[in-house]
């Protein structure tokens, strides 16, 4: 990977935090499966992991698979990129997933033509390891 200039990269990818309180959000992804924040007071979904629920205010939420499946709620075309790790990902679409248990979730669409993503397209979640450690949740079309 080579930077606009032909040079070397200098910064390497940004990682997501997967301490503390995202840890079992991103083991799960691991094990390719996807996982949010339940209240155990009101039983709302929540995401992104809290401490506290912001429905009820409980502090009891635990950790409980998703179907993985949504629609797509927001997403733009992202043509230049944020980080220059990600100048050989562009164009990638970026996107806000709304799942059917009612959370919201920002991640990108792939495995389609950009052209064909539109809000309120079904989704289901796919899982990318970019390596031995790190798996990023992703979304292609039903
Ligand atoms: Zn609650």
């Amino acid at each position: 990977m080579t930077s606009a200039d032909g040079g070397p990269i200098a910064k390497p990818l940004p990682r997501p935090e997967s301490r503390g309180l995202t840890a079992p959000f991103w083991e799960a992804a691991k094990r390719h499966e996807l996982v949010c924040q339940r209240c155990g007071q009101c039983s709302k979904w929540i995401f992104y992991p809290r401490e506290q629920c912001p429905s009820c205010f409980s502090t009891q939420l635990d950790w409980a698979p998703v179907t993985g499946r949504g629609r797509v709620f927001a997403f733009t075309i992202v043509n230049q990129p944020a980080h220059p790790g990600f100048e050989s990902e562009v164009p990638y679409a970026y996107a806000i997933v709304q799942l059917d248990e009612g959370v919201r979730m920002p991640t990108n669409i792939v495995e389609c033509s950009l052209e064909d993503i539109e809000v309120d397209m079904p989704v289901t979640v796919v899982f990318d390891d970019v390596s031995a450690d790190w798996t990023l949740v992703k979304f292609r079309p039903m």
